[in-house]
């Protein structure tokens, strides 16, 4: 027998979409079986006002039943709209409501992996291309987890919307509170027949090749995280992250401070005393010229600006600090004894007390706190 959907909702026959809408929601709610415990009666009325509701609140599916007196293709099916809560019904005509209730996908793990890099690398940034295993759509099931021609099916307790929302308190006020679906674990399907190869998740694990561009000023121990380059979530959720830890190789010849590079080098007595150009290497592969002048000091620093390393997204750079040592031979010929003998008996070369310079310590200490001001 033809079902009169407009007599169940009790509009006319040229209600508009909000008119249905109301005389639904005022129905749906007068009958739902969470307020009519136990009311068959109620009961059959609210599948009737639902599945009224799904035809005329549908302009392709309204236009059938008004042309033919019912709706093509499949019944319409009031499961969908039947397990909707009190709560839901209410939601569902302010915006969102149903549509935030929808399974929360699950996300892919991240992926960790070390990154070894040189202080160079580390001074211009750099671009690498690295390895790692990673989870990938199972190419059996491609993704799916449920074997061939065996599709998912909506889980029954939640109604595929991933949580169940059960109420606290009674009378007029009550509380609904929602928690994942313990039958399907937030998924809002069940997976009948598992696939052999990944035994439900939809996942393979897989060769994956990354290339990752480390921008300059990385540090040891830092960790870069490159989004949605970790693992395939299951049955196609979103990608983790790919996490970069930063390790540095130590440098044969410059020592990190901060932002900051120590670079020592030795120079003959003769070169501190006359004065001369020394050749400074940097970590672009240029030389810099540092001027001694004559008189210099065993021990003292000096400060290249801007030749050390620049500061993570940031155009600030650190300076090269070279310390230039005295270099005392170990061993010396009987020529070179006899010479420095005759040196050491000359006017100049004899220590005459403290000098009044600023002691190697000092200015060192100095160099730093100047540094840590600019
Ligand atoms: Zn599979
Ligand atoms: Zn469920």
């Amino acid at each position: 027998m033809k079902k009169d959907y407009y007599a169940i909702l009790g509009v006319g026959r040229d209600a508009d979409l909000e008119t249905i809408k109301r005389a639904y929601r005022r129905l749906a709610l007068q009958y739902h079986p969470d307020r009519n415990p136990g009311n068959r009666e109620a009961e059959e009325r609210f599948k009737e006002i639902s599945e009224a509701y799904e035809v005329l609140s549908d302009p392709e599916k309204r236009r059938q039943y008004d042309l033919f007196g019912h709706v093509g293709g499949s019944a319409p099916t009031s499961e969908s709209i039947f397990a909707q809560t009190v709560e839901e019904i209410f939601q569902s005509f302010f915006g969102g409501g149903r549509s935030s209730r929808r399974p929360s996908a699950v996300q892919g793990k991240d992926v960790k992996v070390t990154l070894e890099l040189t202080l160079e690398e580390i001074a211009s940034g750099v671009q690498k291309e690295i390895e790692y295993l990673r989870d990938e759509a199972c190419s059996a099931c491609r993704g799916t987890g449920s074997a061939e021609r065996i599709p998912p099916q909506g889980c029954p307790t939640c109604g595929g919307t991933g949580q169940v929302a059960y109420r606290v308190g009674s009378g007029f006020f009550q509380q609904i509170l929602y928690q994942t679906c313990p039958d399907c674990q937030g998924r809002g399907f069940r997976i009948i027949a598992p696939c052999a190869a990944c035994g439900g998740m939809g996942l393979e694990r897989k060769r994956h090749r990354q290339t990752i561009q480390i921008p300059p000023g990385a540090t040891g121990g830092m960790t870069l995280a490159m989004r949605e380059a970790g693992h395939l979530g299951p049955w196609g959720g979103p990608r983790g992250d790919l996490l970069i830890e930063i390790h540095e190789k130590p440098h044969p010849f410059f020592v990190r401070e901060g932002e900051s590079l120590i670079y020592e080098t030795w120079v003959s007595y003769a070169d501190l005393v006359l004065g001369t150009t020394l050749s400074i290497p940097t970590l672009s592969g240029e030389k810099v010229p540092l001027r001694l002048n004559p008189g210099t000091l065993s021990g003292e620093v000096f400060r290249l600006t801007g030749k050390g390393l620049p500061r993570y997204n940031s155009r600030k750079r650190g300076d090269l600090l070279v310390q230039v040592h005295v270099w005392v031979p170990s061993k010396v010929s009987p020529e070179e004894k006899r010479l420095l003998e005759e040196l050491g008996r000359h006017k100049s070369f004899i220590p005459a007390g403290r000098r009044p310079e600023k002691g190697f310590w000092e200015r060192l200490r100095q160099l730093f706190r100047n540094k840590a001001e600019s």
